[in-house]
């Protein structure tokens, strides 16, 4: 039997999850700037816990163009 390999891979899927958890916690994200025409980056300008869930406001690297987030759904209507 191989646990040492065994161990090792575990670790490696738990390395897997935490990245995955990075991952959604992206401070950057590509987005359509309306202020630009064209996809932009953004940066995670502010997060704030609500009893709904998170609010991400985003903000465009090029313009400065704001949108926010609850839960990962966009809330900017145009
Ligand atoms: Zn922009």
């Amino acid at each position: 039997m191989d646990t040492i390999g065994e161990e090792r891979s575990a670790e490696n899927n738990m390395l897997n999850s935490l990245a995955t958890g990075f991952a959604n916690m992206a401070l950057e994200i590509n987005h359509d700037c309306p202020e630009c025409g064209e996809e932009a980056t953004f940066y995670r300008s502010a997060s704030t816990e609500l009893h709904l869930g998170e609010k991400t406001k985003w903000r465009c690297t090029e313009c400065g163009y704001g949108f926010i987030k609850i839960n990962g759904i966009d809330s900017s209507v145009a």
